[in-house]
């Protein structure tokens, strides 16, 4: 285990706290995934990749990580409430397939762009479909514990009888007597005996699809319960991190604090997590604003607020840039921006694995800077994972290995085990815990890099008069779409053909 001290922003006590794991090395984390009737958004992509940074780097402190992140396939009402169709079966309907089909369909999109994004799988990806009798098990706690009611083949979580005993309201600030008030009137709400409560169980009409058979008829659960249901199957009544983004802190992760503590009568979670939004050109991303672009459309350019497309890995990069708790606004500007920062970064990490260390005098400064950039580093990082800060130590890195590459691709003015530590860290924080990869075909660096190698190789050729050596080099990249020119001083160039 690495001994850096994590401190982790608690949304819960508003307060950043030292990481303490219930049982180390092992942790348990929950994420809230996506409801799968649609293309993932950019807004979700963030939220995951966010989530992606907390498992990468507890696994680098030396963690062992169970990462339960869910799959949303039935009870998630298109009010985001208790109303409205289910958003899957309401697609279904739509595209006239099977819910199921709908399910299938837009989870494989989703696994597709996490992908692309080189987000790592998490241990376990359990479904809410998948978890009925689960469901229908904690319901049945909660109601012998006095904090749910059934009326009519529904069951509704009793929000005030809950409040008289636990604070309900502390995760997203909100004030009960408030809700009360402000709550809107909708049809169905007089089932309740509040209108603050909300359904954990809701019967279904003939015309609903997905419903299952239970104690209280035939119906299908809430769309809170799922999460309450299968986090403490796969890690426990109370475990270590509950992540998601910042739009779930109400009503869902408020009603999934109260589910647990009303069936098992403590608090789930001991460090909670919120990532920020995202804006495009200063506007909150959104279909009615017009600027709600898709991920692949990112990658593709096939927008028409984008000038051309930018890899997965800019748009990785370009969300580490900011800590996860602000928000980000991405434009033309800032994409481009990220594309320069991402090649430097890249490039740096190239060089680094052709330089050499050699004896040599040292440079007191430059020593001393390496060693603060080695360890600050990990602190940025172990500081509520702040990749900002630690992108920024990156930056000074690179330039000190830029500039020892571009002079003789050697280092002497630094001890070794500081050179091999700065190469340990840089390689590990960039590819390990900030997942970025080489991207082919995204620059034409490592295409140059061996083209001018060939033309070198055949310029031999040609001097030595090897002809049928210069004319197979020649002809088979021509097979390949690679055009080599000769000019008359005797250099050669290449082109693509298109
Ligand atoms: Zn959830």
């Amino acid at each position: 285990m690495n001994s850096a001290t994590l401190y982790i922003y608690n949304s819960y006590s508003k307060s950043k706290e030292v990481f303490k794991a219930i049982n180390p090395p092992f942790v348990g984390m929950y994420v809230c995934g996506p409801t799968v009737y649609n293309d993932v958004h950019l807004g979700n992509v963030r939220t995951f990749l966010t989530f992606d940074i907390v498992f990468r780097l507890l696994t680098y402190l030396g963690y062992k990580v169970r990462y339960v992140r869910n799959i949303t396939d039935v009870g998630h009402l298109v009010d985001d409430a208790d109303h409205g169709e289910d958003k899957i079966a309401k697609k279904a309907r739509l595209e006239q397939l099977e819910p199921m089909e709908i399910v299938q369909k837009y989870t494989i999109g989703f696994h597709d762009v996490m992908r692309l994004m080189n987000i790592i799988p998490p241990s376990i990806e359990p479904s809410a479909s998948g978890h009925i009798i689960e469901q229908i098990e904690m319901i049945n706690s909660i109601i012998a514990n006095g904090f749910a009611y059934e009326v009519n083949g529904s069951i509704y979580f009793d929000v005030l009888k809950f409040n008289e005993e636990y604070p309900y309201g502390k995760l997203s600030g909100r004030v009960l007597e408030d809700l009360l008030e402000t709550t809107r009137d909708l049809e169905g709400q007089e089932e309740k005996r509040n209108k603050a409560d909300f359904a954990l169980w809701k019967k279904a009409d003939k015309n609903h699809i997905m419903k299952w058979n239970s104690p209280w008829g035939e119906g299908f659960p809430g769309w809170h319960l799922e999460c309450s249901a299968m986090s403490t199957k796969y890690l426990g009544k109370v475990f270590d991190i509950h992540g998601g983004g910042m739009d779930l802190k109400f009503p869902h992760h408020e009603s999934e604090i109260a589910q647990n503590i009303g069936a098992c009568g403590h608090a789930p979670v001991n460090y909670w997590m919120h990532s920020n939004m995202l804006n495009f050109n200063s506007k909150k991303m959104s279909k009615s604003e017009g600027n709600s672009i898709l991920p692949m459309e990112m990658v593709s350019g096939e927008h028409p607020l984008l000038d051309k497309g930018y890899s997965p890995m800019t748009l990785r990069f370009l969300f580490l840039q900011s800590h996860y708790s602000s928000e980000i606004d991405i434009s033309i500007k800032s994409l481009q921006d990220a594309e320069k920062g991402l090649k430097k970064i890249m490039n740096a990490l190239s060089y680094l694995s052709k330089i050499k260390w050699k004896q040599g005098l040292i440079h007191p400064e430059t020593v001393s800077d390496i060693i603060k950039l080695n360890t600050e580093i990990i602190t940025h990082l172990c500081d509520d994972f702040n990749t900002a800060k630690a992108i920024a130590d990156l930056y000074a890195m690179a330039t000190y290995i830029n500039t020892w590459y571009h002079q003789k691709q050697e280092v002497s003015e630094i001890p070794k085990d500081i050179f091999e530590n700065l190469h340990k860290i840089y390689s590990e924080i960039v590819s390990d815990v900030l997942g970025l990869k080489e991207e082919k075909g995204a620059d034409n660096n490592t295409l140059d890099a061996a083209m001018n190698l060939i033309i070198e190789l055949r310029q031999q050729a040609r001097e030595e008069k090897k002809w049928s050596v210069s004319d197979q080099i020649r002809d088979t990249l021509k097979a390949a779409g690679i055009i080599i020119k000769d000019s008359k001083d005797g250099q050669s160039t290449y082109e693509i053909e298109n």
